[in-house]
């Protein structure tokens, strides 16, 4: 496994890697978990090269955010991944990204818009305009993404097909299934911020959220249980609940109703003891 720092010798690596077939992209930020290797694992089924980036883009943390204390361990991270059959780690530094003078940037609207994107002004457009770069410089021809992250899938999504993408084509944005905790609490490099005392009550959220989803899919009231759902959170020890809504699963549309073979999702952000958690979910009608 190799790990490029620099863009010029990013080129000739992948370069390499091509010859043996196709090449799945994986963006990340690192402090890498389970869920994480969960992707690698998805992208072997798909590809016969694997590159990895690890890169903690400033451009979509917001003022106030956890840019600076984002934990930054390349080293572990680089063992984990080579011990997943990883080829290649992208691990460039900010300058290399952005040098002086760079003035472009990547908008989604509508999937951008609310949720995540009413709550963290800014952060899918530094995320589009990132994963975009990555795109021009591995030009791979998959990239896998967590469904964890449902917005950032949608906005990438699009972002792909309006731009034309072609390495990867729109169709070849993989998304791969939310890896959780044995209590249900989805993985994420966030989880190490919690407390023992908060990470305990962060259960409360995958369960409240299943218990939501059983009574919208026996045709139960949306805004009663999803009422349920953020009074239970905050019971629970939750500071705030950012949003909690039923949408399209593909639009990012709110729901009111749950309609048959409609594809839908719950999906929402809170905090607890200064964390933001995330979290989504399928939610059909029984
Ligand atoms: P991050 O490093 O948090 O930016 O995440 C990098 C990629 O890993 C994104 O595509 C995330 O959606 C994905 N990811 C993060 N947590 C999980 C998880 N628990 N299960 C599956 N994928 C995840």
């Amino acid at each position: 496994m190799q790990i490029v720092k620099q863009l010029e010798n990013l080129r000739q690596a992948v370069d390499e890697l091509r010859t043996r077939g196709k090449i799945a992209l994986i963006p990340t930020m690192g402090a890498l978990h389970e869920g994480h290797l969960s992707l690698v694992q998805r992208a072997q089924k798909s590809s016969q090269a694997i590159v990895v980036s690890i890169f903690v883009n400033p451009t979509q943390f917001g003022e106030g955010e956890d840019l600076d204390s984002y934990p930054r361990q390349l080293e572990k991270d680089a063992a984990l991944l080579e011990a997943a059959g990883v080829d290649l780690i992208w691990a460039p530094d900010v300058a290399a990204i952005y040098p002086d003078g760079f003035a472009t940037g990547i908008s989604v609207s509508g999937v951008s818009e609310g949720l995540c994107g009413a709550s963290r002004p800014g952060h899918f457009d530094g995320v589009a305009t990132i994963v975009a770069k990555l795109f021009n410089q591995v030009r791979p021809d998959l990239a896998v993404f967590g469904e964890k992250d449902w917005q950032q899938l949608a906005v990438i999504r699009t972002m792909t097909r309006d731009l034309d993408f072609t390495l990867p084509h729109a169709d070849q944005i993989i998304g791969a299934p939310t890896k959780r905790e044995g209590d249900g609490l989805a993985m994420s490099s966030r989880n190490r911020y919690l407390s023992i005392e908060d990470r305990a009550s962060a259960a409360a959220l995958p369960r409240a959220m299943k218990a939501a989803i059983a009574a919208i899919g026996i045709g139960g009231n949306v805004d009663a249980a999803l009422d349920v759902l953020r009074a239970t959170l905050l019971n629970a020890g939750f500071n705030t609940v950012d949003y909690a809504e039923l949408v399209d699963a593909q639009s990012l549309e709110p729901l009111t109703t749950l309609i048959a073979q409609h594809p839908a999702r719950l999906i929402l952000a809170a905090r607890i003891g200064g964390t933001r958690l995330i979290d989504n979910m399928a939610v059909t009608l029984k």
